[in-house]
């Protein structure tokens, strides 16, 4: 078995692996580490590497955005780090546990406790209401009694600016309101860490803007945020900028090339 972490991954490591703001004591783990993380997908002969390497790490409380050109990883970067996926390679810790590591079962029940995910398409169930849609996860997780779930819902949508419109169903409501329903059903179950693949890529540039000021308030009210963007001006809104380009990370210099 892979040595079970002890705050004491760089124990044997002589030196501090490069400066930048990166959390500097083994007391502050990061939230999320990835190390050398592969991916490869058997395309008929030959395995194609959509991961090659990578290396990263988010403290907790950072509001941190993933940018690169299409098809260099960034999706599967956060389907490893939220279990959606399985690297072939390499070892993907998030908040003190080894996620490469579980099983599928011992993935379902984490993801739903401790992660949140916001999609472009806001994958909301169309014959839900805003409320059932927002109470789902806690359905599923089976927290509290039913009364207790319905309260809870109607809270996080409150927290969204959604409110008055919980018995809304999703064709009743505007792209940035059904995305905002996602978020408060990413929020059910009080997850530490939001993620977001490409949350504003399919609203006007008004609501994406209003989008990211809820990421960023909830990122002030002490989630760790992670969202992949395609729009530069929303990334640099974020405390850092990584950038991934052919299945590595690369300098976020490259960004603006
Ligand atoms: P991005 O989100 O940056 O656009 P992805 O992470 O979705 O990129 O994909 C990275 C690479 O892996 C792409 O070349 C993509 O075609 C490939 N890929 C992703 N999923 C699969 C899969 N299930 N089977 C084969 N190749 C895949
Ligand atoms: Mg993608």
């Amino acid at each position: 078995m892979a040595e079970v972490i002890e705050g004491r991954l760089h124990g044997g490591d002589p030196e501090p692996s490069e400066g930048t703001s990166a959390p500097s004591e083994t007391l502050d783990q990061p939230l999320i580490e990835l190390s050398g993380v592969e991916k490869s997908y058997r395309m008929g002969r030959v395995d194609y590497r959509a991961l090659r390497g990578i290396d990263l790490q988010v403290a907790a409380g950072e509001l941190v955005a993933v940018v690169g050109p299409s098809g260099s990883g960034k999706t599967t970067v956060l389907n490893v780090i939220t279990g959606i996926d399985r690297p072939t390679g390499g070892t993907v810790t998030v908040d003190g546990r080894r996620i490469d590591a579980m099983t599928e079962e011992q993935l379902a029940v984490w993801r739903g406790a401790h992660v949140g995910v916001v999609y472009q398409f806001f994958q909301l169930l169309p014959t839900l209401t805003a409320l059932e849609n927002a109470a789902l996860p806690l359905d599923f997780a089976r927290r509290g009694s039913k009364g207790e779930r319905v309260e809870r819902a109607r809270h996080n949508l409150d927290r969204v600016g959604l409110g008055d419109k919980v018995d809304h169903l999703p064709a009743e409501l505007s792209g940035g309101e059904q995305q905002r329903v996602a978020i408060a059903r990413a929020l059910a179950n009080d997850p530490k860490l939001i993620v977001g693949d490409e949350p504003t890529g399919n609203l006007d540039s008004v609501t994406a803007g209003d989008m990211f000021e809820l990421f960023n308030q909830l990122n002030g009210e002490g989630k760790t945020v992670l969202y992949v963007t395609h729009d530069l001006g929303l990334a640099r809104r974020a405390h850092r900028i990584i950038s991934i380009r052919d299945g590595v990370v690369v300098p976020a210099i490259a960004v603006d090339t």
